[in-house]
Order: structure tokens, then sequence, then C-alpha cells
């Protein structure tokens, strides 16, 4: 470095595998991009964050080493071994082995337009819904109506990823429904599964709030109709492959530019669902193949965010002009979810009033609009199918085959060889 910037001392210390800003400590980051001879940004705007921010410096001293190949996911397991009804109908309508070649997708495109086609596709997920409504039955002991939509958000739980934020829409429609008589609805389902890590305090308290809040709508008659919650404990792989297939909205609402990629986005995306996101990881590639019509988009892109934080964000400002936003921070506040306890949520609370490190108020209106608008798409079933196998018909590029396949020839610099069988 100091040969490459003999003036810049301020770069070779920035540099330095050992930070000595303090006491003294190796940089991992900084070992591994030295380590390695490529760098992969796991989706489009990981890769461009990557290069103007996080390692800004390395890209600069290497410019070839930091690399774009967009994640994916293999859809033996994710459509294949996950939802075998849907890839036999698929098989149906394309020809066999579009599992292994998922370009051959692109012609499942027109049965959107066949009736008779939609049907059996609603038919499948229907099945689905059904199903894990009968295990819900069993194990909670509580009815929900396999006509209401799948509203799901699985996935480890973290504040980026904004559990909280799904929290907040769905106490407001429970407020709506309490407190607005003309207010109407497509009844939901909402769905949650993910695992907080040991010592985070936070997850672990919003865990709380989703159990809390289902406590209290599931058994609310004013609402149990149009409003059920289920946190599913434990989430792993297999439970996913339950999850994904029965699923109707796929929440991707993620704070921009924290989300390095997602892979959870490609699994829902390729049975059926549809999502409600921001452009965030590959959230934004996705939305590009499927199409801006069959994507429910909504809140603040990255570079705004970075602005907003420059500029000085303020989320009591937020609170103390959005009345909706205060109605429902106040029915946690006042203990409604809590038998009366007012300490038990305050952690939360006071961080999104007073710090708001990713953002949920300023995301809050933009939300809860664009969650209006899944209602009334929902309610058009036809359209709403429509765009369901639009969706899937277009996600030939989120195949792990293809990110496989770009490793290959750009890092590994490997050729396939033929595997002779028997
Ligand atoms: C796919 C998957 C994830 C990743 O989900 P994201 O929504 O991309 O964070 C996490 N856990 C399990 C069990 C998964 O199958």
């Amino acid at each position: 470095m100091r040969l490459r910037f003999p003036m810049d001392n301020q770069r070779v210390a920035d540099m330095s595998l050992i930070d000595e800003t303090g006491e003294r400590y190796v940089r991992m980051a900084g070992l591994a991009c030295v380590g390695s001879s490529h760098i992969n940004g796991v989706a489009r705007l990981h890769t461009q964050l990557l290069k103007d921010q996080v390692l800004k410096d390395y890209h600069c001293l290497w410019p070839d080493k930091i690399i774009n190949i967009t994640n994916g996911v293999t859809p033996r397991r994710w459509m294949g071994v996950s939802n075998p009804k849907l890839t036999a109908l698929i098989t149906e309508a394309v020809g066999e082995d579009w599992l292994n070649n998922m370009e051959k997708l692109s012609d499942l495109e027109p049965f959107a337009d066949d009736a008779s086609f939609r049907e059996k596709w609603y038919q499948i997920k229907r099945g689905h819904k059904e199903q894990v409504a009968s295990l819900i039955l069993k194990r909670f002991g509580f009815v929900v109506d396999p006509d209401s939509m799948f509203d799901v958000q699985v996935k480890r739980i973290h504040e980026y990823k904004r559990q909280h934020l799904n929290i907040l829409h769905l106490i407001s429609l429970y407020w709506r429904l309490k407190n607005e008589p003309d207010f109407d609805m497509v009844p939901r389902t909402f769905i949650f599964g993910g695992k907080a890590a040991p010592g985070y305090f936070m997850a672990k308290l919003i865990i709380k709030l989703i159990t809390s809040v289902a406590e209290v709508l599931n058994s609310d008659p004013v609402t149990r109709d149009k409003l059920k919650v289920i946190f599913r404990p434990n989430y792993n792989v297999t439970i996913g492959q339950i999850v994904y297939p029965m699923a109707d909205l796929s929440e991707q609402i993620s704070l921009a530019g924290k989300e390095a990629s997602g892979t959870g986005n490609m699994k829902f995306a390729m049975n059926g669902a549809l999502t409600i996101g921001t452009l965030d990881g590959a959230n934004i590639e996705i939305r590009e193949e499927v199409g801006a019509e069959n994507f429910f988009l909504f809140g603040l892109t990255a570079p705004q965010v970075f602005e907003l934080k420059q500029s000085g964000y303020h989320p009591l400002d937020i609170y103390h002009s959005n009345d909706r936003l205060h109605a429902v921070i106040d029915l946690i506040e006042f203990g409604h979810f809590s038998h009366g306890d007012r300490n038990l949520f305050k952690p939360l609370l006071d961080s999104l009033k007073f710090n708001d490190e990713y953002m949920l108020f300023a995301d809050f209106q933009s939300y809860i609009d664009c969650q209006q608008k899944v209602n009334a798409a929902y309610a058009d079933k036809e359209k709403w199918l429509k765009k369901s196998i639009k969706t899937v018909a277009r996600m030939a590029r989120f195949s792990s085959d293809r990110s496989i396949r770009e490793y290959c020839g750009r890092i590994w610099q490997i050729k396939p060889v033929e595997v002779l069988s028997g």
C-alpha cells in the first residue's frame, strides 16, 4: 500500500489488517478481501454497496475483484420436492425437464389467460392452505379460514428485516376494525416464523410482541373472523418446504440497503406468492423479471435512506404527525397486548421513537397504503391468479443452476463434464 499510495497515510491506516485506532484488533473483512481471488456481491445492489461504501478502498486497489453473481435457489427442492402438485401442473403445461432448464418456464406465461388452468392453479394453492389450516387446528386448537389471504413472513428475526413493521400494519387493521364501522377488508391470516439469535434481546422481544398480539387478536370476537395471527417456532428448511407453497403474500420488507440478497423472496415467488417488498437485495431484480405490475412496491430506496440519515432523521416527528401510527404505538404502549403491562415492550417502542435505526416510521405510511392495494388486488381472484402464474413463469433467472453456472465461468474457471449414468 505504501508503494502504491506513498503519500496517503490515512488510506494505509484505513486498510491495515490491524485496526489501531483504539485497542488493536484484526479486521476480519479486510483479511478476507486480501485472501480471496474474488468477492461476490450476492445481488446487484449489494455489489454496488460493496464497491461504493463497505469495501471502497479495496475496490479502488483491485477494481476487478468485486463481482456480482445474484443468488439463486434450487428449483428441485423449492418446487419439485416441496410442491409436487404445482410441479406436475407446470409439467402438463410446458413439458418435461423444466426443473433442470428453468428457461422453459416462460412457456407457462400464456396459460395465465386460460380460465380452466387458473382454476387448477387456484385449487393447488387452496389445497396447501387447507392442509396447513387443519395442522393449525390440531396444534393450536383454533380455526383459520383457508379462503383468507395467507400473509407470510418467515426468516431470521432481525430488526432490519422489520417483522415489527408487519405487526404495526396488522395492529392498524385491528384498530380500524374496532373503530371504523365502515371499514372492510379481505380476511387475512398472518403467519410468522423464525428464530432469534440467543443473545439478541430485541429480536426476542419482537417474537414476544408477535405472540402477544396473536393472543389478543385470535380471541377477539369483533376481529377474529377477519384477522388471525400465527407464530411458528423453530422455523427451519423442513418447515419452509410446507410454508412457501401455501403463501399468497410474501413479505420482503427489509430497510433498503440492508438485505444482501434474500433467497426466501425467490422461494415464495417460485411457488406463486406475490411479493410486497422494498427495493432491497434481490427484490429489485425479482421485480424487474416478474414486472412492476406483479409486485407490490413500497418504501424508501437505498439512496433515499442514505440521504435521510445524512440530513437528520426524526422518527418522533413522524409519530406525532401520523395519527394512525400514533394510535397503533399507543395500543402497544398502554399495555393492550400485555395485560396492562406498560414496561414489557418499552425497550422496543423507545428504540423506535427515539432512534428507529431501521426507519420503520419513515416507511410506515407507504407500507400501509401498499397493503391497501394488496387487499384490493386479492379481492379480484382471477386477476390475482394471472399475476401469480406470470410471476412463476418469469422466475427462471433465480434458479441456482444459473448462479452456479456463473460461478463456474467467472470464478472457478471450470467447464461441465458429462456424468455417465449406470
Ligand atoms: C430460505 C430460508 C431462509 C432465508 O430467508 P430470507 O427471507 O431470504 O431471509 C431462512 N431460513 C430458512 C429455513 C430458509 O429456508
